[in-house]
């Protein structure tokens, strides 16, 4: 049931972080793991420790937030693999400010990072999986896509809209047989939140106060749910934002 023998998987940003942790469980579940980021030198580590699960992984070079980058990024996933059965839309970035100092350019950064590329990478893998079947799309939202924080204005606002866009290509594809889910992490050590911590006095201490677990996430931690929303498993599962958090958001 959670077999993803046979299946190809691009993962977005699954070069660190928490992209690599769900490209590991993906590989260890069976799939063949594609990973699209632009430090190609990043992408050949995480490449090896996916060869080394034994999935015949590799990755190709794209900026998510290029329209022309993705459209070649899908046509060489389609000629070097013949289908494409999971996308994870994961690469994501922040600008730490409030809002009334954020630039427009700080605002469109973080929006077609976050927001705009799950937009563009849906829309291209949709013809992949009509074509295989059925498919398994899951989008990286955030606490964010709950909470307010003063420092993420522009992130906030994309993984909100991660959720929505979530519901309506749920609502949309069902019928195709494909099942667009979204993972919303808690508090995850990453370079992202290593970047917060230095920036944001008191963070570390209220991530550990909060998270019911009494700990900040792993990247591993998301594999579980990655790979049972890539897999039959979920079949009947669609439109749902699911928190992967340690408790952080069933705090009082
Ligand atoms: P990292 O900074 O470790 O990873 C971000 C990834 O996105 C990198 O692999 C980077 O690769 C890739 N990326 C960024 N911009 C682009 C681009 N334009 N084109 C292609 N790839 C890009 O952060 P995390 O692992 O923490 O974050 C992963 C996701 O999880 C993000 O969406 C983030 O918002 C979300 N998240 C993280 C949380 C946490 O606590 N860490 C909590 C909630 C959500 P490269 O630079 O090589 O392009």
């Amino acid at each position: 049931m959670f077999s993803l023998d046979g299946k190809v998987a691009l993962i977005t940003g699954g070069n660190g972080g928490i992209g690599l942790g769900m490209a590991q469980g993906l590989a260890r579940a069976g799939a063949r793991v594609v990973i699209a980021a632009r430090n190609a030198q990043k992408s050949a580590e995480a490449v090896a420790s996916l060869q080394a699960l034994g999935s015949d992984s590799f990755a190709l070079e794209a900026d998510v937030t290029n329209e022309a980058s993705v459209a070649t990024l899908f046509a060489q996933v389609a000629e070097r693999c013949g289908r494409l059965d999971i996308l994870i839309n994961n690469a994501g970035t922040t600008v730490r400010k409030p809002v009334d100092q954020l630039a427009l350019d700080e605002w469109n950064q973080v929006m077609d990072t976050n927001l705009t590329s799950a937009f563009l990478c849906c829309r291209a893998a949709h013809p992949l999986m009509k074509q295989a079947g059925g498919g398994k799309v899951i989008n990286i939202g955030s606490m964010m896509s709950i909470f307010g924080a003063p420092y993420a204005p522009a992130y906030g606002a994309s993984k909100g809209g991660i959720v929505q866009l979530t519901r309506a290509m749920a609502a949309s594809w069902a019928a195709d047989q494909i099942q667009v889910n979204a993972i919303l992490p808690g508090w995850i050590a990453t370079d992202l939140t290593q970047a917060a911590r230095e920036q944001v006095p008191g963070l570390n201490e209220r991530v550990i106060a909060r998270t019911a677990a009494g700990r900040w996430g792993q990247p591993a931690d998301l594999a579980g749910t990655a790979v049972f929303l890539a897999s039959a498993a979920s079949d009947f599962v669609t439109g749902t934002a699911i928190p992967v958090d340690g408790g952080y958001s069933i705090a009082a």
